[in-house]
């Protein structure tokens, strides 16, 4: 027989063990999509904008230690392609952002337009990368120094994310330093203009003597 606080301290591994078991089928699944060449099937014109607020409030939700900062405009932020893998991607992010920083801090989560695309940052001022180990952390299964610091992960949430950026014709990169904390960024091609139906940019409507 085992007393409350044991049953407790067990049930907890036992969660935690298998939180961790279905986060890594999640991931080898994301990877075989990938190598599929699964992802963007779906094109659809999405506004990322609802998106991040949404992503941003169930993180929050998930740590008492950061505090999260949004700043999202109030205009639509159009992309084209899979709303699933790219609330994906803004999640990864996030969760990184959270799960390496961990004494907590803020975690700021900033988007806007730029020109014809939309770009999105994460901020966090956590534990940084180390210089030398930057040029992997893209690389599947690579995980640094963070390995052996109890930090639990799988090496292949950055990997997948920028796939699915790739995929959507964008790009993704970051700046960091040890021990003061990353910024990462996207940029997707914005899906403003085009089949929206409007004819604000059709040339027969030009007016007369325009050149
Ligand atoms: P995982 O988090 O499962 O290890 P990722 O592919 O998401 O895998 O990230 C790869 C590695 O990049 C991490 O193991 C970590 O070393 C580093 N990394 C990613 N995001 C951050 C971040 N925000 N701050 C510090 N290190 C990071």
């Amino acid at each position: 027989d085992y007393d409350g606080e044991t049953r407790r301290h067990y049930l907890g591994v036992v969660d935690s063990q298998a939180r961790r078991l279905s986060e890594l089928i999640d991931k080898f699944l994301d990877v075989r999509r990938i190598e599929e060449g699964g992802f963007a099937q779906v094109e659809e014109v999405v506004d990322i904008a609802p998106l991040l607020r949404e992503e941003a409030q169930l993180y929050e939700e998930q740590s008492r230690d950061h505090s999260l900062e949004l700043d999202v405009p109030e205009q639509p932020l159009p992309v084209r392609g899979d709303p699933g893998a790219l609330r994906q991607v803004i999640g990864n992010l996030l969760s990184n952002a959270i799960k390496y920083s961990p004494d907590g801090g803020v975690v700021e989560l900033a988007a806007g337009l730029d020109g014809d695309s939309v770009r999105v940052i994460v901020r966090d001022q956590g534990m940084g990368i180390p210089a030398t180990q930057q040029p992997r952390i893209f690389t599947k299964f690579f995980r640094g120094d963070v390995a052996t610091s109890g930090i639990s992960g799988t090496g292949l949430g950055l990997a997948v994310t920028r796939d699915i950026v790739e995929s959507h014709g964008g790009r993704i990169g970051f700046t960091s330093a040890e021990g003061e904390g990353s910024t990462f960024w996207l940029e997707l091609p914005g899906a403003n203009g085009g089949d929206d139906g409007s004819k604000e940019n059709d040339p027969q409507e030009r007016k007369e003597g325009e050149t």
